[in-house]
């Protein structure tokens, strides 16, 4: 093992814009249109936009309505959901949405609102014809206490480029995902993302201070408060977090900030099996206390996926699991100190046979690279049969090789890895194309299973279009006829995101 070195913060920003971006426009194959391979869900009694419409658009965002080569705005980025938008509305201020929506709600057209288009769920691309409001230029930082570390900023924020703002002044962002170079914050509000982050910082429920929200008939919700402590009525803002667009848009949020970390250490461990992998977390949360930032793991066809796929290296020997261990704080030594202890327990009983530890900011690129581009890997193959899922942490690999063992020969990979420190798991099967087959194969025994264990079957990508007819795997009738409640009061006319979230009505 190497010996254990501080080294400085590292930015993976521009490397995941980079990938992220590449990736996008390196697949350009149309995707089947998501109408014809999902023939049961029936288009909505909503209006058909009219040349006449498109007129009201132009003045009210001059110069921000696109009508020509809308493929990147009706196709999610999995490539599994393709619409059939003929517009898309890019409005630059809370007015502009409200102006849309007003008017929208009184045609009754339906709206599907985007942000970075990363969602892995089918929620962010029209189903039909739905016209698309796109956050992109909403993209202004509206104000920073550097004291309190409060961030006020719009919706259209790319997380990539707060987190730059925000170390500018010794700050950070309580969130970090792969896909940090092209996600809004806006979307990562509405899915409540999670990420690598979750288990230093907490949920997104914990860190939005407040937002506002454009309800389907143009009423501004403004709850926008930067106060950590608020006990004057129902917390609304609460219900937009994870709401994916079916609730209202949201146009502005208030983020508490946490003090940037000064060291940043990656250590990167084989196990033998998962009992170990689980063994080591155990050890980690023990003996790295505070400095913890990320546990994450993957397994052995997950790396053979990272070296075929991505072409990258491991930088140590194979084992059937693999994980990597983040600790970031403000003490360089003191945190030094903490991971040679866990390290020196680890690797003195038996625990961790091999491993390396990051010393240099491109070995630490490297590492986290392996893990965070896993998901653009996965689409080397074909189609990716994408599931995130919740499990306690007895059953957590139970599922992938339940899997394994069920698909066989039908697909060309079953890969497991994920937020172990979260619960978390990301399962993931591949095949050259789409099968009917396999996908008759994988659900519903797929969430079956999960909810017999009492897991969940969504634990951060929400229920989407792909999702939403097994919400009930997840939470009881009387919880979703509540949330069908909930729909109708915020939008009446159902104009916002339709065939997303809820089972129809
Ligand atoms: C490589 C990669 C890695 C990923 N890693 C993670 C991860 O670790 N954790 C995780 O949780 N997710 C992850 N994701 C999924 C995705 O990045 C998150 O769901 C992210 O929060 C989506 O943000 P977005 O701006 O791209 O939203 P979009 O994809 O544009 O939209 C997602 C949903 O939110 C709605 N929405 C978007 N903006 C708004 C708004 N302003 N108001 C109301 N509704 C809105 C959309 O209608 C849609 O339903 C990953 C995706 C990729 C491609």
């Amino acid at each position: 093992m190497n010996s254990v070195k501080r080294c400085c913060i590292m930015n993976r920003t521009v490397l995941q814009t980079i990938l992220v971006r590449q990736f996008q426009t390196s697949t350009r194959r149309l995707v089947e249109l998501t109408s014809v391979r999902y023939p049961n869900v029936k288009r909505g009694q909503y209006g058909i936009v009219q040349n006449s419409d498109i007129a009201t658009f132009e003045r009210l965002l001059p110069g921000r309505v696109l009508t020509d080569s809308l493929e990147g705005y009706n196709t999610d980025w999995l490539k599994t959901c393709r619409g059939a938008s003929q517009v898309v509305l890019r409005p630059k201020s809370t007015e502009e949405v409200s102006g849309i929506l007003k008017y929208c709600n009184e045609k009754k057209l339906a709206v599907v609102p985007q942000g970075g288009n990363t969602g892995l769920v089918g929620g962010s691309v029209p189903v039909f014809d739905e016209i698309v409001i796109s956050t992109q230029l909403m993209n202004k930082i509206i104000s920073l206490d550097e004291i309190s570390g409060t961030l006020v900023c719009q919706a259209g924020c790319v997380l990539a480029s707060i987190e730059d703002y925000l170390s500018n002044y010794k700050l950070t962002i309580p969130i970090d995902l792969g896909a940090k170079g092209s996600c809004h914050i806006g979307g990562n509000v509405a899915t409540n993302a999670g990420g690598v982050r979750l288990l230093r910082y907490g949920s997104l429920h914990g860190n939005v201070l407040g937002l506002e929200a454009v309800l389907a008939d143009g009423e501004v919700m403004d709850c926008l408060s930067t106060l950590r402590k608020d006990n004057t009525g129902y917390d609304l803002k609460q219900l937009f977090i994870g709401s994916e667009g079916t609730l209202g848009i949201i146009t502005a949020v208030s983020l508490n900030c946490p003090q940037k970390p000064q060291t940043v250490s990656v250590a990167f461990l084989g196990c033998q099996s998962f009992q170990t992998v689980l063994d080591v977390f155990k050890e980690s949360r023990h003996r790295l206390g505070e400095v913890l930032s990320a546990f994450e793991f993957m397994d052995s066809q997950s790396m053979t996926l990272v070296k075929e796929n991505l072409k990258l290296a491991s930088p140590i020997e194979d084992f059937p699991y693999y994980v990597l261990i983040e600790t970031s704080g403000s003490n360089g030594s003191h945190d030094e100190e903490k991971l040679n202890d866990f390290l020196e327990h680890v690797m003195g009983s038996g625990l961790v046979e091999d491993g390396t530890v990051a010393t240099e900011l491109t070995k630490i690129q490297h590492i986290w690279s392996m893990r965070e581009r896993l998901a653009e890997g996965l689409l080397h193959d074909g189609y990716c049969y994408k599931y995130d899922v919740s499990l306690p942490l007895s059953s957590f690999y139970g599922l992938v090789e339940a899997m394994r063992e069920r698909l066989g020969a039908m697909v060309t990979r079953v890969v497991g890895y994920g937020h172990v420190g979260d619960g978390n798991l990301h399962l993931n099967l591949t095949s050259p194309e789409y099968s009917t087959e396999v996908m008759d194969k994988i659900e519903p025994f797929l969430y079956d299973w999960v909810a017999e264990r009492k897991g969940s079957i969504s634990a951060e990508h929400g229920l989407g279009f792909k999702k939403r007819e097994f919400i009930y795997h997840s939470k009881s009738k009387s919880a979703v006829v509540l949330m069908k409640q909930i729909k109708k009061t915020f939008d009446p006319n159902m104009i916002l995101n339709p065939y997303k979230v809820l089972p129809d009505f």
